[in-house]
């Protein structure tokens, strides 16, 4: 049998954190509860989850502090973080995912919306397991070392600009629109704007330097990345 997907909750309101348990179970989860960072601590000394569910109000450490604090250890750091923050709350929400969440939820929130969040954490998090260095011509990424380089020589980027390189070189040849992108490479949060993957793409650009028409713009659909670019097209252009 294959193994439930362990969720770990990190939540001090019994009732609550119990509603949660109740509906992870009958949906094919194991969930475990926390009701602190001290406990939660305890648990994934023990084992690692496959997703933490984070509180943002806890007694003693916040969830913030412990996403900080599990983002920057490496026995933790790849664990994806969804944060439960409180209604309308925008700057939790951005500082949450500044210190490392992968994905912030509100409360009151329906058990449906709760899954579709975990799933596509788990969904997110699982390509980048694989490691695999890749090439695409001239161009290689390695995972692993969180290394680029072209011709042999490597390229400064971006945090961004290397997942995002990374997702267009796993899936070459095929026209990503904007919003595919953000939801594979900056995830589904709602309030980024379509046209910051057209900033990072001009980034990406910049960084590749003789590369840069590897990455083509694909009017009216999106941007792909080729083994093979069309000389004739320029590239700087908008989709
Ligand atoms: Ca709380």
């Amino acid at each position: 049998m294959k193994k439930l997907p362990t969720i770990l909750i990190v939540e001090d309101e019994p009732a609550i954190a119990e509603l949660i348990s109740v509906n992870l179970r009958h949906n094919g989860f194991a969930p475990l509860w926390a009701e602190d960072g001290t406990a939660a601590q305890r648990e994934l000394d023990a084992v690692l989850p496959d997703v933490i569910l984070l509180d943002w109000m806890l007694p003693g450490q916040s969830g913030l502090e412990l996403a900080r604090k599990w983002r920057a250890h490496p026995r933790t750091r790849a664990v994806p973080i969804l944060m439960l923050t409180a209604r309308g709350d925008e700057p939790d929400k951005v500082a949450g995912l500044d210190a490392g969440a992968d994905d912030y939820i509100t409360k009151p929130f329906s058990t449906q919306e709760l899954l579709a969040r975990i799933r596509a954490v788990l969904r997110r998090r699982a390509p980048e397991h694989s490691g695999e260095s890749i090439a695409i011509g001239a161009l290689s990424l390695d995972p692993a070392t969180h290394r680029a380089s072209h011709a042999g020589q490597p390229l400064k980027l971006g945090p961004t600009e290397f997942k995002l390189l990374h997702y267009l070189m796993r899936h070459a040849e095929r026209v990503h629109s904007r919003g595919q992108l953000l939801d594979k490479v900056w995830g589904d949060h709602v309030y980024i704007e379509e046209r910051t993957v057209d900033v990072h793409v001009k980034r990406l650009r910049e960084a590749l330097g003789d590369a840069a028409a590897m990455v083509e713009t694909v009017r009216g659909a999106g941007y792909r990345i080729t083994a093979q670019p069309d000389a004739t097209k320029p590239i700087a252009s908008g989709a």
